[in-house]
């Protein structure tokens, strides 16, 4: 394993829309590299999802941590991969919440996301998998399907008032057991 440099706003891997794997070279040693180095980079980096566009690899991959709706035990967070997804909104108004992006670092802003999900794709085994995330987990899982897409949350925001450094808005922006999704 090993952590990846991660590519900042301005780098064309993060707005040209990802390929898909190939369902045979799942269990490759190419892919599940990529899928342990993304963890390892994910963690390193503090974040709590990162998609291989992030690291200038242009596959639709992902991993996060399943962080449940009410954002308890990021430690305990299932990680989870998704490869070749699709996500599907459930209707629901659209919730504002904080978010950041590690490949735009030190900025947080507010982002109106769907409130549920569901997804659908293959999992590191190149298992099909199915299911529905709420919540914080399904803030995470738009965030990082966007990346797939050449998109980032800045694209997302309504008003970009709210955008704010990251000390300003520990400061000024939130309470302190406030936490941003961050992928
Ligand atoms: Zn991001």
């Amino acid at each position: 394993m090993a952590i990846r440099p991660i590519v900042r706003l301005g780098h064309p891997a993060l707005r040209s829309p990802a390929g898909a794997v190939r369902p045979e070279a799942i269990s490759g040693a190419e892919i599940q590299t990529l899928i342990d180095d993304l963890f390892e980079t994910m963690a390193d980096a503090g974040g709590v999802g990162l998609a291989a566009v992030q690291v200038g690899v242009p596959l639709q991959v992902f991993v996060y941590a399943a962080v449940d709706p009410d954002r308890r035990s990021l430690a305990e967070a299932p990680r989870k991969t998704l490869i070749n997804p699709m996500v599907e909104p459930v209707a629901g108004e659209l919730e504002h919440d904080w978010e950041g992006c590690l490949s735009i670092p030190d900025l947080r802003g507010l982002v109106p996301r769907h409130p549920a999900v569901r997804v659908w794709g293959l999992d590191r085994d190149g298992r099909s998998v199915a299911y529905r995330a709420e919540g914080y987990e399904a803030r995470i899982v738009q965030h990082e399907f966007d990346h797939l897409n050449g998109v980032v949350f800045l694209d997302r925001m309504r008003d970009l008032r709210s955008l704010s450094f990251t000390g300003e808005w520990e400061e000024f922006m939130t309470e302190s057991d406030d936490d941003a999704a961050v992928g």
